[in-house]
């Protein structure tokens, strides 16, 4: 069956037949346009042929595992990743983090939530530098960072940076309340969730990449800084 092109497309990378076939069936039920690839070779040899809008990539796979895959086109291509870990793998979690991918899901997840999450990275990576000059209602800004709610992005000191979603609130969080000590059980519960489980190194990797972003001297931070024992803090800074 043909696809009209100007829908998105998802990259599917996923070995598991029954996967595969309720994502082909669901997303393009959803107004996306599926690729497959099964194994992990096959989603690097097919990537640039395709040119995805999105991939979902499985953590798990054949071949070269998918964060291989995710390190692999990072260093080409900023597409929005989301990776796709089996329940309990808290781990692959935060190495899927760390080598560059924008969210996650975790087996079983419901297409619903699927679909939101990849609207909401699709929303973000689709903006471009003009779409956000103007800063709108709602955004918070310390000295030379400045965050938009509504449009998902951060500008720091004037070039305006796309962040995955976590990171984004995280930050939010962080900056709304700046001067204010939050602690670790907070920022789980705000960003995450209350309901959150999860190793909560989770919470440490998004810190590292923040201030990958909006330090100066990440090793060294001035901005977000640690209380030690208890969480962390956005220092109110004079503009
Ligand atoms: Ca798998």
């Amino acid at each position: 069956m043909s696809q009209p092109t100007e829908l998105p497309m998802v990259f599917v990378v996923e070995d598991e037949e029954s996967f595969i076939e309720a994502l082909d069936i669901g997303l393009k039920r959803e107004g996306f346009r599926v690729s497959v690839a099964k194994d992990g070779a096959e989603a690097l040899s097919m990537f640039d042929k395709i040119n995805p809008d999105i991939i979902l990539l499985d953590v798990m796979l054949p071949k070269v595992s998918g964060t291989d895959v995710c390190r692999e086109i990072r260093k080409k291509s900023q597409v929005p990743i989301i990776m796709v870990s089996a329940k309990g793998s808290e781990i692959d979690t935060i190495i899927g983090l760390e080598v560059g991918a924008d969210d996650y899901i975790v087996k079983p997840y419901r297409l619903r939530e699927l679909v939101a999450r990849i609207r909401a990275a699709l929303r973000r990576s689709s903006l471009t530098p003009t779409e956000i000059d103007e800063v709108g209602f709602g955004t918070v800004s310390i000295g030379d960072v400045a965050i938009d709610p509504e449009q998902h992005v951060v500008t720091v000191r004037g070039v305006v940076t796309k962040l995955p979603l976590k990171e984004f609130e995280l930050l939010y969080v962080l900056v709304a309340n700046a001067g204010r000590v939050m602690t670790r059980e907070t920022l789980i519960d705000r960003v995450w969730g209350a309901d959150y489980y999860g190793d909560t190194k989770t919470l440490d990797v998004h810190i590292k990449r923040l201030r990958s972003k909006i330090e100066s001297e990440p090793a060294n931070p001035t901005r977000l800084v640690t209380i030690r024992g208890l969480g962390y803090k956005y220092e109110k800074m004079s503009a």
